[in-house]
């Protein structure tokens, strides 16, 4: 037979596009539209509806970016559209496709209550029935003239906050121009005719030619074209569409895979935009889901980020009511158990639980869900500490599919057991899709299915559909391609369902899965590590004084008859937990979130040390002595640990530099520091050990410049070729003896950085306390630290425990990890000696190995420690920074854990004449306090979170400074943990709980505080 395949299809794409889909409005008429510019920032909707407006017509120019128009359109359905759908075709000037990276506008009535939203991809209103008597109707347009970012990666100044915002009146170049505002007859048939030719042509598309179904359907589709009449679409469609229907009746075959398609819309709670518009985005496309599941039943919605949730219900209680309305009816689906979808390589490990805690709590008040999987798509790697987090939290199933951006290894499996590091497993999938924005195209389906690795064992796999990153959700013509593939031959079948049905299936259908165990490292986005500096030292500082803002009003709570500031803490953690999102705490926001950022931290910390001072304050008593307060776990100075002394406040004075050669020598009898003529460190000795830890002909401190251009995302992206040219910063302008240590200048570029080298009296860390002015772009900095010993692995600090990282490349796996993450501390050693390198602000690190001509191995340890990418924010990470960091001389995990919460801890002192004994201790080193505080319920109930940190078995006692009347142990949630497989070793004795904890186990404990006795 003689093929006239290529001419058919090119026929099916010319008449879709140039006859059919122009066919679905045939018949219009204009509105009228008037416009009102607001003069700052988005005003309350009132406001807008009664705005003067004055009239515009199609072709006008509006909106300088971050601008709010308000638009009023008016018109009057003909007499002759009786009976017939009517609705509102609306362009702004959508004049790019991505539905969330433009204008949008959000449609209300003259009442205020929204009608549904509008974005280059969605961009029709319902006009409502009575409409059609010929009244005239009224609708509002609030319009964002949001800048489209996203189109290039070139340096930009419209991620900035612009000053007319402050409400000076809208200035600037107009982004955008009305192109039409209609009113016409939606063709019902026409539209359905268009669905199925487009989901028939994907199909045939994606078949192979072997196949007779591709004829089949070739043919159909030619005779269904036959049927069309050009100069009548709309008259022709129902005879095209009856000779589709056979085609479209024939079913899937038994073998085929399963699909559980889920509505979403991946909303990024800042990136490209800042907070304020992420609200109206939420808006928006809540607006767009709760109208759609009104004509469709079927439809079912996942809505992952607990805080957008709130936003409505704070800001937009309208929206907020219909969605309450749509989750009691089943379609409206809280998931993800979290209250951002946040960072997880550089959240600390309390705020993970935090986040659970807040996500969880949230979901259960509003809307009495007990959420049980973790939703996280976007998020840039996976630390090995959340299948226990997830675990204690109630949650049985992990779903993301960022994996699948790996730019050098593919992940061996879609459905599969996660192990973490305390051996906990979490059965996990990774929608084959490999996207979180699914329009549900033949493409995409025929992607997933060739993709999934775990065919044969399991045949089912979770598709997320809907327009996402800036919001805009699923469309009604997604769900009508879900319809049509439900039974498909040649499809996958296609079931809209809610995820935790998928997840209760795939489990069942897949018990044995495979297991992965530790990590999900990302290779890719590993500049996420270090860019923004500034928002990631407001969140280590946050985490660290919320840990001391609990600690201390629990402690003068239960001692000295202080209120316990239960609001402010919740308020403060929430601000904390939001800024953790995977767009924020990573530094890949534009300029305006990230300013605000640093706001908002500046704020945060400055309530928190009132709260701290306050509680202190309430426990040292009057007097003028000095009371020093020791938050970290462990005592220092001889203060106990979660305890306060009377002493002097400087109780382990720095030790003076003496002058040697050309340099200078800090020792303080367990330590022998040497530093040079040009501010390096060019030999560290443990003196009680007798060894050397720098490598031979090397020097550690050494700051290292490299070019920093990634081929793609610049504030995402290191790419490793950014190794191949370094230039070594070791000319000093001065190195000097200083009160406290060793002084060094340096100048470079246009920038300035100034170090103190200190060593303190009783300390084998070496102090490394570093300013920098940074005025360079497209840089990197790093601190090298070249250590004399052999290291097969690393050990990097992740929520609640470590990881371990080889630090050779043997695999490809191995060699793509040459930018890691590590929280407070990195460790690295020998079988019976080590060195630590911990710090107060960075989490890329680097760890390389090389054997020198002497045998000996040099293991090098570098911390990044700022970059200067230029996009989303030009001035990324410019101007003056504070950095401390430490090298620990001789050092295993156990000082490597304790040195980091030292770091990160200062001792406080404050006047006042009482010594505070500690509201909890633990007599294990290994046993770690991480969370002090009072219970959530208000009971009074002392909670205390610990965990083993050394890797180990430990067996410990908890000690309480009051009468204990029991001890429970919990979940995240402080609600009592239940069944064998949960109960801890907790025995609850006078003032004491014995506890026996596996290999970094998480262990949350209720104690209720006793009558006096
Ligand atoms: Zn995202």
């Amino acid at each position: 037979m003689h093929s006239k395949q290529r001419l058919i299809e090119q026929r099916l794409k010319r008449v879709l596009t140039e006859r059919i889909r122009p066919a679905v409005y045939g018949r219009t008429v204009p509105l009228r539209v008037g416009v009102w510019n607001a003069p700052g920032e988005p005003v309350p909707v009132a406001e807008g509806l009664a705005a003067p407006y004055r009239p515009v017509s199609v072709g006008h120019r509006w909106g300088p970016a971050w601008s709010t128009s308000w638009f009023e359109i008016t018109g009057k359905v003909p007499e002759e559209w009786a009976g017939q759908r009517v609705e509102a075709v609306l362009d702004l000037g959508f004049n790019v496709t991505g539905a969330g990276f433009s204008s949008e506008g959000l449609v209300y009535r003259a009442d205020g209550n929204v009608v549904k939203a509008i974005n280059p991809r969605n961009a029709w209103l319902p006009i409502a029935g009575p409409a059609a008597g010929g009244e005239e109707f009224t609708y509002y347009i609030e319009a964002a003239a949001n800048p489209a970012l996203c189109d290039s990666h070139t340096p930009t100044t419209l991620g900035s906050k612009p000053s007319w915002t402050t409400g000076s009146g809208q200035s600037g170049e107009t982004l955008y121009q009305l192109l039409r505002l209609d009113l016409a007859v939606f063709d019902t048939q026409v539209w359905e005719l268009a669905q199925d030719l487009d989901v028939l042509g994907e199909l045939m598309h994606q078949l192979s030619e072997a196949e007779p179904r591709r004829w089949q359907l070739l043919q159909t589709i030619e005779r269904a074209l036959d049927a069309v009449d050009l100069q009548d679409v709309s008259g022709s469609a129902a005879a095209a569409r009856e000779v589709l229907r056979p085609s479209l009746l024939t079913p899937a075959a038994p073998s085929a895979h399963r699909i559980s398609a889920v509505g979403h819309a991946h909303i990024d709670t800042a990136w490209l935009w800042p907070l304020r518009e992420t609200v109206r985005k939420v808006a928006r496309t809540v607006s767009n889901v709760t109208q759609l599941m009104d004509e469709h039943p079927e439809f079912r919605f996942a809505m992952s980020q607990a805080q957008q949730l709130a936003w409505l219900k704070d800001k937009r209680p309208e929206v907020y009511a219909r969605v309450q309305e749509k989750a009691k009816s089943g379609q409206f689906l809280p998931v993800g158990s979290l209250w951002v979808e946040p960072d997880t390589n550089i959240t600390g490990g309390e705020a993970l639980a935090r986040q659970l805690i807040h996500g969880k709590r949230f979901y259960l008040d509003e809307f009495g869900t007990e959420t049980q999987e973790m939703w996280l798509p976007d998020t840039f790697g996976y630390n090995a500490a959340m299948p226990q987090l997830m675990k204690l939290a109630g949650v049985r199933w992990f779903l993301t599919q960022k994996i699948s951006w790996n730019t050098t290894n593919k992940f061996p499996h879609h459905t599969f057991r996660w192990e973490g590091i305390d051996g906990t497993r979490i059965f996990s999938h990774f929608p084959p899709v490999d996207t979180y924005n699914a329009e549900i195209t033949g493409a995409e389906l025929a992607h997933a299915v060739a993709n999934f690795q775990d065919k044969g064992a399991a045949n089912s796999s979770l598709l997320p559909f809907g327009y996402g990153d800036g919001g805009g959700g699923p469309t009604r013509e997604m769900l009508a391609r879900a319809a049509r593939l439900a039974d498909l031959e040649g499809s996958p079948r296609v079931v809209i369902e809610p995820p935790a049905d998928f997840f209760t299936r795939a489990e069942a259908e897949y018990p044995e899965a495979p297991v992965w165990a530790g990590e999900l490292y990302l290779e890719f986005h590993r500049g996420t590590l270090t860019s923004q500096l500034r928002t990631k030292q407001g969140n280590r500082r946050s985490e660290h004084l919320l840990r001391e803002a609990e600690l201390w009003s629990a402690t003068a709570t239960v001692r000295a008859g202080f209120s316990y500031p239960y609001e402010a803490l919740d308020r403060l953690w929430k601000t904390v937990l939001l800024h953790q999102f995977h767009d924020i705490l990573p530094g890949s926001s534009i300029a305006w979130v990230h300013r605000e950022a640093e706001q908002t931290y500046a704020e945060v910390l400055d309530e928190l040390h009132g709260i701290v001072y306050t509680a202190q304050r309430a426990l040292a008593g009057g007097g003028e002595k000095t009371v020093v307060f020791n938050a970290s776990p462990y005592d220092r100075s001889g203060i106990p640990a979660f305890g306060a002394a009377i002493r002097p406040a400087l109780a382990d004075p720095a030790v003076a530099p003496v002058a040697c050669g050309d340099g200078f020598v800090l020792d303080n009898g367990l330590v022998r520091i040497e530093i040079d003529a040009r501010g390096l460190v060019t030999s560290a000795i443990d003196l009680a050990a007798g060894r050397e830890a720098i490598a031979p002909g090397a020097a550690a401190n050494l700051l290292q410049l490299h070019q920093d251009f990634p081929n793609e995302y610049d504030a995402w992206d290191i790419d490793e070729f950014y190794r191949n040219t370094v230039h070594d910063l070791t000319e000093a302008e001065t190195v000097t003896a200083a009160p406290g240590g060793v002084r060094i200048v340096r100048l470079f570029g246009d920038s300035r950085i100034e170090q103190l080298l200190s060593l303190r009296v009783g300390s084998r860390r070496l102090d490394i306390d570093t300013e920098i002015d940074w005025h360079e772009k497209e840089k990197l900095l790093k601190a090298a630290f070249p250590l004399d010993l052999r290291a097969d692995h690393s050990s990097a600090e992740i929520p609640f425990g470590h990881v371990k990282r080889p630090t050779h490349t043997n695999t490809s796996w191995d060699a793509a990890k040459f930018e890691i993450c590590a929280h407070r501390y990195l460790h690295v050693g020998e079988n019976d000696w080590g060195a630590a390198l911990v710090n107060d602000s960075t989490y890329g690190h680097e760890v390389t190995r090389d054997v020198r001509p002497d045998g000996g191995t040099t293991t090098t340890v570098r911390l990044t420690l700022l970059r200067a990418p230029r996009f989303p924010d030009p001035d990324a990470d410019q101007g003056h920074h504070r950095l401390r960091c430490g090298l620990v001389i001789g050092a295993d995990i156990a000082d490597a854990v304790r040195e980091g919460y030292h770091l990160n801890l200062p001792d406080q002192a404050i006047p006042g004449s009482v010594a505070v004994k500690p509201l909890v201790g633990a007599d294990d080193d290994a046993v770690v306090i991480e969370a002090v505080k009072l219970a959530d319920d208000r009971s009074g109930d002392v909670v205390v979170r610990l965990y083993e940190a050394h890797g180990g078995r430990a067996q410990a006692t908890l000690t309480t400074g009051f009468p204990l009347e029991t001890a429970v142990a919990t979940d995240l949630l402080e609600r009592p943990l239940a069944g064998p497989d949960h109960t801890p070793a907790v025995w609850a004795g006078d003032r004491r709980v014995e506890l026996t904890l596996r290999p970094f186990q998480i262990l949350t404990l209720r104690l209720r505080v006793a009558a006096d006795e």
